[in-house]
């Protein structure tokens, strides 16, 4: 047998994202152990509705003053404790998706979301999909938006239409208040792109994470500045408190 072919499947076989283990056929993106944490993790309650959280959708304060009164989720993102040198493989997977650019990974979470959102909304088919961009600089750093790839994915799944509207809309708006004294927030924008228009329209705005909410809430309000009727927020996990928003945005794109 030839070498190079060799190693060739031995690099490629894929790893679990979270232990790092040789994955089986039939196991994807995590191993049979991790796999089973997982399932545990996921049957976390929310607080305020007590259903798990791939069935809840309720919002934090600061996403239901911006536009946004339906949040789809499928986990909490834990804060790792220091003295634990374990990651959750909820946590991992976040991590692998921002990271590492995993067909299985993506494929793995691209499921859950798209269960979580069956769950949720009666017709998915009808909703326009969009994501909250990446800043620039993560980009650059990481070679692709993960949100993206990710909205793309399900929207797909969903025989549902993706549209990017993240930077048109953004640099829409700061010429607006450039010129302005207009809040963003009162701000009809007069679209002259049509496919930016988004006159009743019902749309998902999705994210892989949402931290406090800051970046999705500017987000959604550009969204509604565009004609938007209803924004229901999807992301795999949340990880404010259910009562608290933490002013916290990471690598988010964020309102400035
Ligand atoms: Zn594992
Ligand atoms: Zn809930």
């Amino acid at each position: 047998m030839n070498i190079l072919k060799n190693i060739l499947f031995y690099i490629s076989v894929p790893k679990c994202a979270c232990c790092g283990e040789r994955l089986l056929k039939n196991e994807l993106a995590l191993c049979k152990v991790c796999k089973e944490k997982y399932n545990n993790l996921v049957q976390f309650n929310c607080s305020i509705c007590s259903k798990i959280y791939s069935e809840c959708t309720c919002t934090n304060r600061y996403l239901d003053a911006h536009f946004v009164h339906k949040h789809i989720k499928v986990f909490r993102y834990f804060q790792e404790d220091k003295t634990d040198e374990t990651t959750p493989p909820t946590n991992a997977l976040i991590y692998s998706l921002k990271q590492d650019h995993r067909a299985d990974v993506l494929e793995f979470l691209t499921n859950e979301i798209v269960r979580a959102i069956r769950a949720s909304v009666s017709n998915p088919e009808s909703y326009v999909f969009t994501s909250v961009p990446r800043r620039k600089a993560a980009i650059v750093e990481y070679g692709f938006d993960h949100a993206e790839l990710l909205a793309r994915q399900v929207a797909k799944k969903l025989g549902a239409k993706y549209l990017k509207t993240g930077y048109s809309l953004a640099k829409r708006a700061q010429k607006k208040a450039a010129n302005s004294s207009e809040r963003i927030t009162n701000v009809k924008f007069k679209l002259r792109n049509p496919k930016l228009d988004l006159s009743s329209k019902n749309v998902i705005l999705i994210d892989d994470i949402v931290t406090t909410g800051a970046s999705m809430g500017y987000m959604a309000t550009l969204l509604k500045g565009a004609g938007a009727k209803a924004i229901t927020a999807a992301s795999i996990a949340i990880a404010y408190r259910d009562r608290s928003t933490r002013f916290h945005t990471g690598d988010r794109f964020s309102p400035k």
